[in-house]
């Protein structure tokens, strides 16, 4: 089976075709935001045609950056990319190149993948922060994504961790997303994230935001084990070491859940792998 793997983020996107469980190609380019959808959609063609035209493509899933709709399949929102809302992706894309076509949130996404073939494999319940342009989790028990009532499940990233701190993107302050995401640390600091992190006084006032995020999900969900994908889960120990001291400081004295926090073991493709998971979770062919 030839499944078409799209990971649509908030700064760039990435395509891959898996033959099996083997990654064959993959193409990853940014994201022009001032083009939005369109612009969007014609590369995803371009490439997808170029590809189809060399091996046969059997089925489609995607990983999109903002929140979808599961039962319809349709984006619900994109915070970072206009265009979008409202949106039928999976239509599109069985239209457009007469594929079977799935579709779910990013970092449900993401957590599938590192679950079935990354850092969460053995470790039931998992979740899965993605940590990067914005913030976003996903829950997996069993193999199978937990996405709740209305296929919020998961959404993290506007949890209130000052509730006195900046306004966020949604209308809200001091969201767990505004404090510790990518896009803000950029415009708040004027330096990448890459380069906050080499500041070791900023990392220790950094962390603490970040485990009263966490906090939350250990003492409601008690999972076996976190994985932190995106970008600045790649800051490595300089980020990780200080995150568990800190989450054993702030985790209640008589709580036995454990802390194991770790990074993405599949680095830039969990949402891709995760894809590849999902067509087969969702049993399209
Ligand atoms: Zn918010």
């Amino acid at each position: 089976m030839n499944t078409l793997a799209i990971d649509v983020g908030g700064s760039k996107f990435s395509i891959a075709v898996f033959e099996g469980e083997t990654m064959v190609i993959r193409e990853s380019r940014s994201t022009d935001r001032e083009g939005g959808r369109q612009w969007m959609l014609v590369q995803i063609a371009q490439i997808v045609r170029a590809w189809a035209a060399e091996r046969r493509l059997e089925r489609c899933a995607i990983g999109f950056g903002g929140p979808v709709d599961f039962p319809s399949q349709r984006v619900a929102l994109s915070t970072h990319v206009g265009g979008w809302q409202e949106f039928d992706f999976s239509g599109w894309i069985r239209d457009a190149f007469h594929l079977p076509a799935v579709m779910d949130n990013d970092a449900n996404v993401g957590a599938l993948g590192e679950a079935c073939y990354g850092a969460g494999q053995g470790f039931d319940p998992l979740f899965y922060m993605t940590l990067s342009t914005g913030i976003g989790g996903g829950i997996v028990q069993q193999g199978r994504l937990w996405r709740g009532a209305d296929s919020y499940a998961g959404e993290i990233g506007h949890l209130t961790i000052r509730p006195d701190g900046p306004e966020c993107l949604c209308g809200a302050r001091g969201c767990f997303e505004r404090m510790c995401c990518g896009l803000w640390l950029e415009r708040d600091h004027g330096r990448t994230a890459k380069e906050l992190f080499r500041n070791p006084p900023f990392v220790e006032r950094y962390v603490k935001d970040l485990a009263l995020g966490l906090k939350a999900c250990i003492m409601l969900l008690n999972p076996a084990r976190i994985v932190i994908g995106g970008g600045i889960a790649k800051a490595g120990d300089a980020l990780f070491h200080p995150l568990r001291l800190e989450l054993r400081r702030q985790i209640t004295a008589w709580s036995r859940a454990r802390i194991d926090v770790v990074p993405a073991l599949l680095g830039d493709d969990s949402v891709l792998y995760g894809a590849l998971a999902l067509a087969n979770e969702r049993s399209i062919e």
